[in-house]
């Protein structure tokens, strides 16, 4: 079972495990995922997709439960911030209390964000973070926070199987033209050529990965042995700023588009880079696609989406 399988990670992810044999069921309630991401093997009768909002009870029979459903970019997960909060720690409740039922491991998308705006540089997982509790960004990182709050007391009181990544920004085909992230920002407005915002001065930092890259740190972390719990850390270590991201798209694009400066949202982190040598030493897992390899198939998937 995947939960937010209509969206952009959860789709790709439903499409390696159906490749890899599995039968999946993918649950969502499109806030900010589409039908469209699954369409493609809507048809597959090892696949099946339920209408459903994981903040309530949820009785399948599962084995394995990837815990994907919140929205994940700041525009979604502020539009309905009360709703995002009860999506991480109530959809969290139910799921546990699914994999508790039936037994089944249980996977967590958890993220880069529970370090908040980081004080140490590189991030490692025993960092504890920086967070705002109060601000525009909290519902979605404190939310995250006490999911997993929430699996290591499941995994320490009732004995679950638990597995918690953590994802660095990680980008690719099927994210939504409006899904406000920067790299889709970036892409869908060089593309139409319109100008470029960059967010404060530009020299915030990020590191992006792949989604196939994620993809497969997904699944190996599910695979783990048991006494693999997490929290690992997953995401592209090269590290650049916002503004070479735009004139790397833009010169990849080509076009006229301008870059401009708008305010910078309040509570946005100056900088993050993972850490990822637990996922190298535990998983055997690191992402090979590099930024230009990635951006060049994201830029070809977002021309045909556009058709421009
Ligand atoms: P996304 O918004 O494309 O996907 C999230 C999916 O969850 C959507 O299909 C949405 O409709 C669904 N959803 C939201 N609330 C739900 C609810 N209450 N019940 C059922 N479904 C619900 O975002 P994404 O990038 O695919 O992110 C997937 C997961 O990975 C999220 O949990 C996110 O926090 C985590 N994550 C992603 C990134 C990244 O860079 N992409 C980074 C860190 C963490
Ligand atoms: N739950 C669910 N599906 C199940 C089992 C439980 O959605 O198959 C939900 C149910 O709403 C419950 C929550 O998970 O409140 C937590 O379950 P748990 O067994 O931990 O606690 P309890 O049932 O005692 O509240
Ligand atoms: N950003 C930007 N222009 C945009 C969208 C985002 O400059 O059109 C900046 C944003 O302020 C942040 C960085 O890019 O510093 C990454 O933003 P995103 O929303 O992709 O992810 P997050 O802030 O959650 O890492």
């Amino acid at each position: 079972m995947v939960t937010g399988g209509a969206g952009f990670l959860g789709s790709h992810l439903c499409e390696r495990l159906l490749r890899d044999g599995c039968d999946v069921l993918a649950v969502d309630n499109f806030y900010s995922g589409t039908k469209d991401n699954v369409a493609h093997f809507m048809g597959d009768p090892h696949f099946e997709l339920l209408r459903h909002d994981v903040t309530f009870p949820l009785y399948v029979e599962v084995d394995e439960i990837y815990n994907l459903a919140c929205p994940a970019s700041p525009i979604h997960y502020q539009r309905d911030p009360v709703q995002t909060t009860k999506t991480s720690v109530h959809g969290a409740i139910n799921m546990l209390g699914l994999a508790k039922r039936t037994k089944a491991k249980i996977l967590q998308a958890s993220t880069s964000e529970v370090y908040g705006d980081p004080e140490i540089h590189p991030q490692t997982e025993d960092y504890w973070g920086h967070v705002n509790p109060i601000g525009i960004r909290s519902c979605y990182d404190e939310g995250k926070r006490c999911a997993e709050t929430l699996f290591f007391d499941y995994y320490r009181q009732h004995g679950l199987q638990i597995k918690v990544i953590r994802i660095f920004n990680t980008y690719g085909p099927r994210m939504h033209p409006n899904d406000g992230r920067v790299v889709s920002n970036f892409i869908v407005q060089a593309l139409r050529g319109e100008d470029i915002t960059i967010y404060g001065d530009g020299l915030q930092t990020r590191s992006f990965c792949y989604v196939n890259d994620l993809i497969d740190g997904f699944v190996r972390m599910m695979n783990s042995p048991d006494e693999v719990t997490g929290p690992v850390n997953m995401g592209n270590p090269n590290e650049f700023t916002i503004k070479e991201l735009a004139e790397t798209v833009l010169e990849m694009v080509g076009g006229h588009s301008k870059l401009v400066f708008k305010p910078l949202p309040s509570d946005d982190p100056k900088q993050r880079q993972p850490n990822i040598a637990a996922a190298k030493a535990t998983l055997g897992w690191e992402p090979s696609v590099q930024l230009r390899a990635g951006l060049h198939d994201t830029i070809e998937y977002f021309r045909k989406f556009l058709q421009v």
